[in-house]
């Protein structure tokens, strides 16, 4: 999964040096006077008492008004998702390899999604691979550092052949390279989740991809309340869970927090960062990429909002930010996924692994911060 865009109102043009206006308080908000109950520098000031001093979680109020600080405050609402992330979760960033395991003709119809067999994008659909195929890839991740491995597969929810395979392949895969096996593999149900615990799979991955508000206007042939359900099960039977978010889908800026705030109270372990890459033959191939300096933003707005997890760039952040990835993982991101993706083709590993050595982030699991 991955994609993006600004919400249904025109695309933001943001722009790091700000702009001048007429003065509100100490803020210099474009359009944004209607919402800014308080002037920026004290809504940076409250979250970093109560993020840094007193190390609570931020109320949906604080994270709105953070939403809405000016441009020319950016460089500070970065700084403080950084001092954020140092603080709640070191400096240690948390490497994945994914590999989708069975590939294509999905019967669900998410509008971001090429997998989906009801639309008309070309994503040959394959079988669940074979024990070797598998075994292969993880071993290659392994040995760039990674200490997850993520097996995929494109369904509503696991039949039982698959999940039989998982029973099989997770904890071959766990035994033979020692790596945290995790799976996604749509919506579970209890007793699904109980046999997937006892196979030893790690974290589960289940998006709530955007809001509840939003949700019907992505995905029609199942509910936001099921997707939250399978949340709730994963979490329920001692899974770790991992729940992402898809940013750009044409969701308001409203919607993006309401998003956030609806990850901070199901307390996931890690939440991937995604943002659209318009897929061809998709129904959103032609919504606009979320704009780098907005993405950069939202990482920081998304760590403020989850202090605590392993906020992992996924999809599309390539195409989004281009040469300002680094700069995402200085705004709280604390986790990657390398190499390959669903279905586009992620940069090369080597470049993630220069990227944090010039950070002088170290690697390894983040675990152990649950
Ligand atoms: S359920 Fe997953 S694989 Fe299927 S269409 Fe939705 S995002 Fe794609």
């Amino acid at each position: 999964m991955d994609k993006i865009q600004d919400a249904g109102s025109k695309p933001i043009k943001s722009n790091l040096l700000g702009h001048s206006h007429e003065g509100h308080h100490n803020c210099n908000h474009k359009d944004g006077h209607d919402n800014c109950k308080k002037p920026c520098r004290e809504v940076l000031n409250e979250a970093r008492q109560k993020l840094i001093d007193k190390k609570k979680k931020l109320s949906f109020e604080e994270l709105t008004n953070l939403s809405n600080v000016s441009e020319k405050k950016t460089g500070e609402l970065l700084a403080l998702a950084h001092e954020t992330r140092l603080l709640w979760c070191g400096d240690t960033v948390e490497i994945e390899g994914i590999i989708s395991a069975k590939t294509g003709a999905c019967k669900e119809d998410c509008k971001f999604c090429s997998q989906s067999a009801k639309h008309s994008s070309i994503i040959p659909a394959t079988t669940f691979m074979s024990d070797e195929e598998l075994l292969t890839a993880a071993t290659e991740v392994k040995e760039l550092g990674a200490t997850e491995f993520c097996i995929v597969l494109a369904t509503t929810g696991p039949s039982e052949q698959i999940m039989k395979r998982l029973e099989e392949v997770v904890p071959m895969l766990a035994d033979k390279t020692g790596l945290n096996i995790n799976v996604s593999s749509g919506i579970l149900n209890d007793e699904q989740a109980e046999r997937l615990k006892k196979a030893g799979v790690h974290r589960y991955n289940h998006n709530l991809e955007t809001a509840r508000s939003y949700f019907k206007n992505v995905v029609t042939t199942h509910t936001f309340e099921q997707r939250y359900e399978t949340c709730l099960l994963v979490k329920k039977h001692g899974l770790q869970l991992c729940s992402g978010i898809l940013f750009g889908l044409g969701e308001s800026k409203e919607q993006r927090v309401e998003a956030l705030f609806e990850l901070q109270a199901l307390e996931p372990n890690e939440v991937p960062i995604n943002f659209l890459n318009p897929r061809p033959g998709t129904p959103l191939e032609d919504q606009p990429l979320v704009e780098p300096i907005e993405a950069l933003r939202l990482i920081a707005l998304a760590r403020l909002a989850l202090p605590d997890v392993i906020l992992r760039y996924a999809g599309g952040r390539e195409i989004t930010l281009q040469h300002l990835q680094a700069t995402g993982m200085t705004s709280g991101i604390n986790g990657l996924i390398i190499g390959n993706y669903l279905t586009t083709l992620g940069r090369s590993p080597q470049e993630d692994l220069d990227m944090l050595s010039e950070l002088n982030m170290p690697i390894g699991s983040l675990s152990n911060l649950f």
